[in-house]
């Protein structure tokens, strides 16, 4: 695993949680390799020892630009945890365009982001397939950020809570307690992804709370306050600190603001 080497601190739990927090930063499909590397050395060259004391820091470039960034990772000891955006659940095999967790595991990949709201919308994946997935990258010993949210007409329709509980409990249904414990979940508001209008933190605090609730009531009370619990949509460095306030909040899932290194950096630091 390239995660965690180097001479910077490990993150710190957060006495308020027992949990430690994690900002990872979704590139979509943005950057290429080139472009990745300056991007992470910039981002590197700009925080400080005590950002990563406070938090672990986990890129998800596009895949192609992984085993540049393992190499620069690797090389200059920075304390990122590399990751993926997407992954297959098969092993190897005729599945055209698709991706191993064996394969992302064996670059060093430590995080792999599961059932985002673009995969969900744009490319059809259901619940079930989320599962599977979900459960793929736990059998190659990596963590799933899982991905929920409800959307625009959901909320509206005052089915947040069905979504979100639907989609919590589908995907953890066969994950074993010891395991589940590693899981990061993003309560992502669909409508919130990329419009520029964060959640308010009580909305995202309220989400958080009923996520956990949820994994509560499936698996046990161990588990879900082991489970971290992030918030993503239109995350910036104006508003990183209030979402982080909150203690049902372990960390951010940042999409548009996390491409720019300077952004990036402030929005950690804030
Ligand atoms: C995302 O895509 O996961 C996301 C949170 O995007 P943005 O921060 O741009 O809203």
């Amino acid at each position: 695993m390239v995660a965690r080497k180097g001479e910077a601190p490990l993150p710190k739990v957060n006495p308020r949680t027992g949990r430690t927090r994690l900002i990872a930063a979704n590139w979509k499909m943005n950057l290429n390799h080139l472009e990745a590397i300056q991007v992470v050395q910039k981002l590197h060259f700009k925080l400080r020892t005590s950002d990563y004391e406070y938090c672990e820091i986990s890129i998800h470039p596009p895949f192609v630009d992984i085993r540049s960034l393992q190499l620069l990772i690797d090389s200059d000891r920075m304390n990122f945890s590399l990751g993926a955006q997407n992954c297959y659940f098969e092993a190897k095999g005729a599945f055209t365009g698709e991706v191993s967790t064996q394969m992302l595991s064996k670059l060093g990949v430590r995080n792999v982001i599961v059932g985002h709201s673009e995969r969900r919308s744009i490319f059809q994946e259901d619940d079930g397939l989320i599962a599977k997935k979900v459960k793929a990258v736990f059998d190659s010993q990596m963590i799933p950020i899982l991905c929920v949210g409800e959307t625009a007409d959901e909320r509206s329709d005052g089915l947040s809570a069905d979504v979100l509980s639907r989609q919590v409990s589908t995907a953890i249904k066969a994950v074993t307690p010891e395991v589940l414990s590693n899981l990061v979940i993003a309560y992502e508001p669909v409508w919130a992804i990329g419009s520029g209008t964060p959640a308010s933190v009580k909305d995202a605090s309220d989400g958080a709370d009923l996520i956990r609730g949820t994994i509560e009531s499936i698996k046990s009370k161990e588990v879900a306050q082991a489970v971290r619990i992030l918030y993503g949509g239109s995350v910036t460095s104006a508003n990183s600190r209030d979402f982080l306030e909150s203690s049902s909040l372990d960390g951010l899932l940042v999409g548009g603001a996390s491409l720019d290194p300077d952004d990036f950096a402030a929005l950690i630091e804030a």
